[in-house]
């Protein structure tokens, strides 16, 4: 992993008359196997902000961000990702500079003023997918208002590129991108083995490729060599946790800063999260998916993911997960930063309770921002969650 993401980085900062290739900068969610199909290089501002988090670089560029004028309250992966660029700060010196951006808003809407921001930053153009919110149901003019914008979106990097759009080739990273996906949800179910052979901290660092590098050979390299390691395991009843006693299911982004310490402390008694609600939404949109015809399903594949739809379906979506994974209770983790994923979490933990009748906890933390993390304060619900699971 580390060697492929050295390279990867290595490729996205060479000068580009010795690549050749456009950078383009890329929300998490957004489409990037159009790009790919373009041979432009896509570079993920929330990818750096995690490697700023687990660096443990976020509050000072956080400070850097609010000393620029941006409040507090906004997603510590936009303040860090705006200041680093001012900087050049981070742990591998900056992201390269973009010749584009892309920004999809299925995730959030910060991203929409975060890119506007740095579009004016380096005065390169900026293409928005807007992709409605699906409370509970993909309506026609959903469906209508997004297939035009992703011919929109071929047009734009047809005029930045240079070049026409390869429809035979976007066809082969389509079928590319959905193997990477069936793959890496094949790693992640691993865990509904008892006892697990890993866990989500382990998945939210084999997570970076099937972000970065969707749509490549690479990534579906990489995850057939892990799923054959992690099936290996099971054959041989190798656990990550060792006396596995409880399964747990995780909600929101990981605490970067804080993977180590909250994978021990759960460990030390027993509990194994087995899964969580992040790393497998990239693969909760493969039913939506036709690998025959990729760039027609692109769509809705993209606008049906975790994020994108009401607190009453998430709930759902988790629900399963918990029954999925047999969990035994769920860990939410409240997040400072991401206001879609956190708003609703207080109804989802009643449903949950409701209908599962399954212990929760509430982790109030920041996924990169250390000074919304106190270690006394989780470190006794922790002990208090699992003295209730016993
Ligand atoms: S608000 Fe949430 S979804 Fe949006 S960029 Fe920040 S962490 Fe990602």
């Amino acid at each position: 992993m580390k060697e492929i993401m050295t390279e990867y980085y290595i490729e996205a900062k060479s000068p580009k008359e010795q690549t050749g290739k456009k950078i383009a900068w890329i929300t998490s969610g957004g489409p990037v196997e159009p790009l790919i199909a373009m041979d432009a290089i896509p570079v993920y501002p929330e990818n750096y902000g995690a490697m700023i988090g687990a660096s443990k670089m976020g509050v000072d560029l956080c400070e850097k961000a609010e000393s620029m004028g941006y409040a507090s309250d906004l997603c510590s992966y936009a303040r860090a990702d705006i200041a680093s660029a001012v900087i050049n700060g981070g742990p591998i010196g900056g992201l390269p500079e973009p010749d584009m951006l892309i920004c999809c808003n299925n995730i959030c809407g910060t991203v929409l003023k975060w890119y506007e921001v740095q579009a004016r930053y380096y005065n390169v153009p900026l293409f928005i997918l807007d992709t409605p919110l699906c409370h509970t149901e993909y309506s026609p003019e959903i469906k209508n208002y997004v297939e035009a914008q992703v011919m929109e979106y071929i047009k734009f990097l047809e005029e930045v590129c240079g070049k026409k759009f390869d429809y035979d080739r976007m066809e082969e990273v389509g079928s590319l991108s959905v193997r990477g996906q069936e793959l890496w949800q094949a790693v992640l179910d691993t865990t509904m083995n008892r006892p697990a052979p890993m866990t989500c901290f382990d998945a939210f660092f084999h997570l970076a490729l099937i972000v970065t590098l969707r749509g490549t050979q690479t990534v579906v390299d990489y995850y057939e060599m892990l799923l054959a390691e992690m099936n290996q395991r099971v054959k041989d009843g190798i656990s990550m946790v060792p006396d596995e006693k409880y399964r747990l299911l995780w909600d929101n982004l990981p605490i970067w800063y804080k993977t180590r310490w909250m994978s021990d402390k759960f460990a030390e008694h027993g509990a194994c999260l087995v899964a969580d609600t992040y790393t497998s939404g990239w693969c909760s949109a493969l039913k939506y998916m036709n690998t025959d015809d990729f760039l027609g399903s692109l769509a809705e594949g993209y606008t049906r993911i975790f994020l994108n739809c009401g607190t009453d379906q998430m709930a759902e979506n988790i629900m399963a997960l918990a029954e999925k994974y047999s969990a035994d209770g769920l860990v939410i983790h409240s997040n400072r930063s991401c206001k879609p994923y956190s708003l609703g979490q207080y109804d989802i933990q009643k449903i949950v309770q409701k209908k599962m009748n399954i212990p929760t906890l509430i982790i109030e933390a920041d996924m990169v921002d250390e000074r919304n993390f106190s270690e006394s304060q989780i470190e006794t619900r922790i002990d208090a969650f699992i003295e209730m699971l016993k």
